[in-house]
């Protein structure tokens, strides 16, 4: 199977080599040539791990030991051997992705993206050591700590943008140990920081560079995107064997959106074969999906707005790219509506691709406040504490129950622990919030009895090891500068 650019169907890469350049030379994303279907009933009944290495094996059938990369990335840094259990919350279920390393879902695709790339490195006979960029709203740079640090042939660099992620998430990352490992805060927001490292991507090449090759642990790597397919199959399998619903019946999803990764990993699950219902795009504030699967038009042209789930703050939503693409099979057409994007600031697709869309994913946002009384709701109802970004998606999952009532079940992805957003969530609960995060977790912990996650609870004693704050003009020169340096 090839991969080819979204923009340009002639760019064609090995998987294991849209793995490792994580990008397209001209901009655009990789997507597989064809989207295999799986005969997913065979695996209903499998392991997480075998569901996971079958998938996988579907995706990028280059790799010939997929078993062993997937029990090499995952084996005892999950809560549960399961990774993403499924809970059921009221008549709701809620699929916990928050179980691994950083308590954050990032955890499920970045636990096994340093294996996907070590493996590529060998099949594609590289010698140089790897670099890996990253932008993080906040929990893809922990994550990407945690799965790159010390692992051989690979150097890892992220970006972070000032005061803009959380004490907790801030803490996490400029603590991280390891040989290989560069933490920087750009003054600037999300979008600014991506785009720098967009930027980095487009403008080096190899001269630039010697020794070393470009890499990103973004979502636009499919080496990201193809381990999130797998908790959807997952989901629906543990709903089979509790008798929720039967073979063949289909599952609503609804999911807290930003990058449009994960719910874009959800439209792969059922473009394989498993049968999704609606896949619910849940926003805050930074509403730009919202009104894009509502009117056509993609905006990234509006106010941007720091909220209480920082991870999706995000105007620019790039994974839509490849939804784009699978939807109209179009390259220059996509193409056209990127350049747009780009040099205007937003684009509008057609009637015919709007009434697809709308085919396939319902949407909805709400702010802060009502993000906040979900929390407190629900903890009030369920005796479950959301975190913010999984309460933007339960508050969304309310819109859609008012107005949908087949009967299928509703499943919202819980994306973080409420322990790395201890302050809103405690303000939730209508409790005095301290200045200091850390004592912040303990009230939460002293209110609820919710466990602390072990992660978590060690930050404090942690010294902080990378201290570098940069302006966004000069992320480049940065990244140059560090790639000359031989101790880091
Ligand atoms: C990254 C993240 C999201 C958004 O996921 P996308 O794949 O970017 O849409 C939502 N919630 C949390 C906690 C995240 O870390």
């Amino acid at each position: 199977m090839k991969y080819q650019s979204t923009r340009n169907r002639a760019l064609t890469a090995s998987p294991a080599a849209a793995v490792l350049r994580g990008i397209a030379p001209d901009g655009g994303l990789y997507m597989p040539e064809a989207i295999p279907v799986l005969n997913w009933q065979s695996l209903l009944e499998a392991d997480t791990l075998t569901l996971s290495a079958r998938i996988l094996s579907a995706l990028l059938p280059d790799y010939p030991d997929m078993d062993g990369l997937v029990r090499r990335g995952y084996a005892g840094k999950f809560e549960t051997e399961e990774l993403t259990p499924l809970v059921k919350v009221g008549d709701r279920y809620v699929l916990e992705l928050f179980r691994g390393p950083t308590s954050a879902f990032k955890d499920v695709a970045l636990s096994l993206l340093p294996q996907l790339i070590s493996q590529a490195r060998t099949l594609e006979n590289i010698r140089d050591e790897m670099l890996i960029l990253t932008a993080t709203s906040g929990d893809t740079g922990k994550a990407a700590l945690e799965g790159f640090h010390d692992v051989p042939g690979t150097k890892i660099i992220v970006f972070y943008p000032y005061g803009g992620v959380s004490a907790v998430q801030q803490a996490q990352m400029v603590t991280q140990e390891g040989a290989n490992v560069k933490v920087c805060a750009v003054r600037g927001n999300f979008d600014d920081t991506q785009t720098g490292v967009k930027q980095i991507f487009a403008s080096c090449d190899e001269e630039d560079l010697p020794g070393l090759r470009l890499s990103s642990a973004n979502s636009i790597n499919i080496g990201r995107l193809a381990p999130q397919i797998v908790y959807y199959f997952k989901a629906y399998a543990d709903l089979v064997r509790r008798g929720r619903i039967r073979v063949g019946e289909p599952v609503h999803f609804c999911v807290p959106t930003g990058n449009f990764g994960d719910i874009l990993a959800g439209y792969f699950a059922k473009r394989m074969g498993l049968p999704v219902g609606r896949l619910i795009c849940a926003s805050n504030r930074n509403d730009v999906l919202t009104d894009f699967l509502s009117t056509g038009v993609y905006d990234k042209r509006r106010t941007f707005y720091k909220t209480t789930s920082p991870s999706m703050d995000i105007l620019v939503s790039s994974n839509l790219e490849r939804l784009l693409s699978l939807l109209t099979g179009d390259d220059s057409y996509v193409a056209s509506l990127m350049k747009d994007l780009n040099e205007q600031g937003h684009y509008k697709v057609t009637e015919e691709l709007l009434r697809k869309l709308q085919s396939e994913f319902s949407c909805g946002c709400c702010d802060d406040d009502a993000a906040g009384r979900t929390i407190g709701k629900v903890w009030a109802q369920e005796k479950y504490l959301l975190d913010p970004h999984t309460a933007v998606a339960w508050t969304v999952a309310d819109q859609f129950s008012h107005t949908h009532h087949d009967g299928a079940p509703v499943v919202v992805l819980s994306t973080a622990s409420p322990y790395k957003f201890p302050a809103a969530v405690l303000s939730a609960l209508g409790q005095r919030v301290s200045d200091d995060e850390f004592a912040v977790m303990d009230d939460l912990h002293a209110c609820t009895g919710v466990p602390v996650p072990k992660n978590l609870a060690a930050l404090r004693e942690k010294p902080v090891r990378h201290r570098d704050v940069i302006d966004r003009e000069d992320m480049l020169s940065y990244v140059l500068r560090k790639a000359g340096e031989k101790q880091w």
